[in-house]
């Protein structure tokens, strides 16, 4: 068996690997590239889609799974193998980026059709996401599964939900893959699975030349933040990735509630948010950690008085208005997304506060 490195290497983003076996070549994720590494998302794959055989998703952040999509469109047509959840995560992530790219490509093909240039095309459309859909295989952690005489199990990786690492058996080796990893905070997610033996391991380095701040010390800040943000009377801006951070930080809210019961309007101003906040839901069985005492008092670990739950641009814009409010809204990056406009109608006043609660990309 060999392993080839196409992304992910030596950068965080655009997870994809190759492996080879005397059956045939399968993939371990095919992620987008991010930040600045972000032009190579659409070069020519060093490889022909159509030739490969299958596909193991480890979740479904768009840096694992983004071009699957793109895959499909250039001829991949095996099965791709992923949780239930991470299945549900990839439709809604994928279809939001077909909407981003086509926003993109519309403001770039304005210019060029002034400038006399020809009009360019996004990388995939709801058709490529469509028909990449179809080649989900669903899979539950802890069953082996097999194809082409290759052997695998998915793990709870203890990231976001569905995230899976995975553990390989093919030609007499035995590979694993360790996905992103969670920080063993057992928040919302357990602690990454214990996995006995390897002859090989790829794994997360992302934060890996830095110690993380204690659970404990983490909250301390982000309490402290919010009572000043709520002493002061403005505005408290949490740029979030939807997926996870953002039912992360709704948690939290709904902990320091529970703490020191406080009244402060809460937007939620993601669309795309709140549907993932659904899947969470339909998924709880599979959170962990502080989760399972919620799911003992079948309480709802996202929701609390005071919280809303914004849909149209219309109403997002309404939010100017308003002095007092907590709002989350994406993108988690500040690279796009509602959070753009919060940012410019807010960041120039004393009162105004923010948070930052993800990874940021150079
Ligand atoms: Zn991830």
């Amino acid at each position: 068996m060999q392993v080839t490195f196409w992304g992910a290497a030596r950068e965080v983003t655009g997870s994809c690997y190759l492996l080879t076996t005397g059956k045939g070549a399968f993939l371990v994720d095919c992620g987008m590239f991010q930040g600045k590494a972000e032009e190579k998302t659409g070069q020519p794959f060093s490889f022909s889609p159509a030739d490969i055989r299958f596909l193991l998703l480890t979740h479904a952040h768009l840096d694992h799974s983004g071009r699957i999509p793109l895959l499909f469109k250039q001829g991949f047509r095996g099965k791709v193998y992923a949780t239930a959840p991470t299945i549900e995560l990839c439709e809604i992530l994928w279809l939001d980026t077909v909407k981003l790219m086509q926003e993109e490509i519309e403001r770039v093909n304005r210019k060029n059709i002034r400038a006399g240039r020809p009009e360019v095309h996004p990388l995939f459309t709801e058709e490529d996401v469509t028909g990449a859909m179809g080649l989900f295989e669903p899979v539950a952690y802890d069953e082996l599964c097999m194809q082409d005489g290759v052997e695998f199990v998915f793990r709870d990786a203890a990231h976001i939900l569905g995230a899976a690492t995975l553990e390989i058996w093919a030609e007499g080796a035995k590979v694993v893959f360790s996905g992103d990893l969670g920080p063993f905070s057992n928040v919302m997610e357990g602690s990454p699975p214990i996995i006995e033996e390897a002859d090989f391991v790829v794994i997360e380095s992302t934060y890996g030349d830095r110690r993380h701040r204690t659970l404990a010390e983490t909250r301390q800040e982000f309490e402290e933040v919010v009572q000043e943000a709520m002493a002061g009377g403005g505005k408290l801006l949490i740029p979030s990735f939807v997926v996870d951070r953002a039912q992360r930080v709704l948690y939290e809210l709904v902990l320091l509630k529970d703490k020191v019961p406080f009244s402060y309007p809460v937007f939620f101003d993601s669309p795309m948010g709140a549907r993932v906040t659904d899947i969470y839901l339909k998924y709880r069985h599979l959170l962990a950690g502080e989760m399972q005492r919620f799911n003992l008092d079948n309480r709802n670990p996202f929701a609390f008085s005071d919280l809303h739950y914004v849909v149209t641009p219309a109403e997002s814009k309404a939010l100017n208005e308003i002095e007092k409010a907590i709002i989350i809204a994406g993108s988690g990056m500040c690279s796009g997304g509602r959070i753009v406009h919060h940012l410019k109608h807010n960041l120039y006043k004393k009162s105004t506060r923010v948070i930052f609660v993800g990874f940021q990309a150079q």
